[in-house]
C-alpha cells in the first residue's frame, strides 16, 4: 500500500535524538530553545513557543487572546477538527465561514458577508483562524483588513503550510496576523513525533504562551504578586497546562529543519508531475495563485458528484489497487459534536460539496516517481471502471 503521506526519518535525526538522551536533560534543557530560535528565524517572526502538539498551540493562542465563554471564535468546515474545538476548549461559541471552490481555503467574500451581518447584530467574533489548506496560504492582506476594520484577532492554523510563501514572506512570518501555528506530527512537512510551535510578533501572546505551557507558573518577579521572595520562590497566575516539549522532540525537529526546503521543492516538483499525468483526466487539480508558494503538504482533487459512482466509489477502486488515498476534510459542522451545537447539512454548501467530492493523492518527499506514476495510473483505471 502507497500510504498518502509518511515521514523521513534519516541517521543524521536519529543521531540527533540519541544524543539528547546520552545528555543531562531529556526535556526541559537547552534544545527546545535551540529548536525555538531556528524555527522563529526560518520564519521571519520574532517569537517561536514549542508545544506538545499543533492542538496545544491553537489552544494556548486562544487563551492568549482572552478567547472566554460568550466569544465567537470562527474558522473554516474544511479543516481538521482541531481548528475549531481549541475554541470548544475555551469555552467560546464555534462558527463556520464557507470556503472558495478554487482553494478550498476561507472565502474572503464569505467572511466579509459574515461580519457585515454579525456586525448589525453585535456578535462579532474575538478569533477568525484562516487554514491554509494543503499548504496554500489563505489571502492574509484582505483577512488582515478585515481583522483590522472589525477588530478581531487573527490565528494562522499553518500546520498544513511550513515552508510555504505567501506575497514573498515565509508562512509563519505573521505579518499579517496575530499568531500563526505549525503541527510536527509525522504527517505534517517535518515532524518531532507529536509537536507544534506557536509563531507571533506580539511579545504579551509570546510570553503568555511561555507561562501556559507550563501550568500558568512565573519565576519572574514582575509578574508575581508577592514578588522578591528568593530564588525558591514562584507563582502560577494562570491556569496553564503541561504542554511543553522534549528535548528529544526538539532535537528532531531541529535535524528535519534543516531539509524542509528540499522537501518542499520536491513536494512541488511530484505536484507538477501530478499536474501533467493527470491533465486529460476528469478531475479537478488542486491551483496555485499567483501570490503564493504552497508548501503541498497535500494533492487533493475532486471528482464530480455522480461521475463514475463518485468520489466514494473511486476511493474504494483506489484502496483496492493499493493507493492509501484519503479523505481532507470532512466538514468540521457535520461532525456530532458539532450538530449537536445546532449545525446541519446545507449550512456550508461549499465545504460539503468538497467533503463530497475530495481525494487525497499520496504526496511525500520521498515518493518514488515510480510509485506516483502507480498513484496516477490507478486514478485513470478507478475513472474508466
Ligand atoms: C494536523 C493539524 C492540526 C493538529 O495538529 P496536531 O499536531 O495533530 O495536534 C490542526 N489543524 C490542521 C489543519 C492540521 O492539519
Amino acid at each position: 500500500m502507497i500510504p498518502y503521506g509518511r515521514q523521513e526519518v534519516l541517521p543524521a535525526d536519529i543521531d540527533a535524538v540519541v544524543e539528547v538522551l546520552r545528555s543531562d536533560f531529556i526535556t526541559q534543557g537547552p534544545v527546545v530553545p535551540k529548536f525555538e530560535e531556528a524555527v522563529a528565524a526560518y520564519c521571519g517572526a520574532k517569537y517561536a513557543v514549542a508545544v506538545t502538539s499543533g492542538t496545544a498551540a491553537l489552544h494556548i493562542a486562544c487563551l492568549t487572546m482572552d478567547l472566554a465563554p460568550g466569544d465567537r471564535l470562527w474558522t473554516v468546515p474544511n479543516t481538521f477538527v482541531a481548528s475549531a474545538n481549541c475554541g470548544l476548549y475555551c469555552g467560546a461559541d464555534i462558527d463556520f465561514v464557507d470556503i472558495d471552490p478554487a482553494t478550498r481555503n476561507m472565502s474572503v467574500v464569505a467572511l466579509r458577508e459574515k461580519l457585515e451581518a454579525a456586525e448589525a447584530r453585535g456578535k462579532l467574533p474575538r478569533i477568525v483562524i484562516p487554514v491554509h489548506f494543503g499548504g496554500h496560504s489563505c489571502e492574509m492582506t484582505d483577512i488582515q483588513e478585515l481583522a483590522e476594520r472589525y477588530g478581531f484577532c487573527v490565528l494562522e492554523d499553518a500546520c498544513h503550510a511550513i515552508g510555504g510563501w505567501h506575497q514573498g514572506t515565509p508562512v509563519g512570518a505573521c505579518d499579517h496576523s496575530d499568531a500563526a501555528v505549525f503541527s510536527f506530527h509525522p504527517v505534517k512537512n517535518i515532524t518531532t513525533g507529536e509537536g507544534g510551535v506557536l509563531l507571533t510578533n506580539r511579545e504579551d501572546v509570546a510570553e503568555r504562551a511561555r507561562r501556559l505551557r507550563t501550568h500558568g507558573i512565573t519565576r519572574d518577579p514582575t509578574e508575581m504578586s508577592e514578588g522578591g521572595q528568593g530564588r525558591w520562590y514562584y507563582e502560577q497566575i494562570d491556569l496553564g497546562y503541561n504542554y511543553r516539549m522534549t528535548d528529544m522532540q526538539a532535537a528532531l525537529g531541529l535535524s528535519q529543519l534543516q531539509r524542509l526546503d528540499d522537501y518542499v521543492e520536491r513536494r512541488g516538483a511530484l505536484a507538477r508531475r501530478y499536474d501533467h499525468s493527470l491533465a486529460d483526466l476528469p478531475v479537478r487539480r488542486p491551483v496555485e495563485s499567483d501570490s503564493v508558494r504552497s508548501a503541498w503538504h497535500l494533492y487533493v482533487v475532486s471528482i464530480e458528484d455522480g461521475e463514475y459512482g463518485g468520489r466514494d466509489a473511486v476511493f474504494e477502486r483506489m484502496v483496492a489497487a493499493g493507493i492509501g488515498v484519503n479523505v481532507h476534510y470532512l466538514p468540521v459542522h457535520l461532525q456530532p459534536v458539532y450538530r449537536r451545537r445546532g449545525f446541519a447539512p446545507g449550512d456550508f454548501p461549499e465545504a460539503e460539496r468538497h467533503g463530497r467530492q475530495a481525494l487525497t493523492l499520496p504526496l511525500f518527499p520521498n515518493l518514488t516517481e515510480t510509485d506516483q506514476d502507480c498513484v496516477a495510473e490507478a486514478l485513470a483505471d478507478a475513472l474508466r471502471s
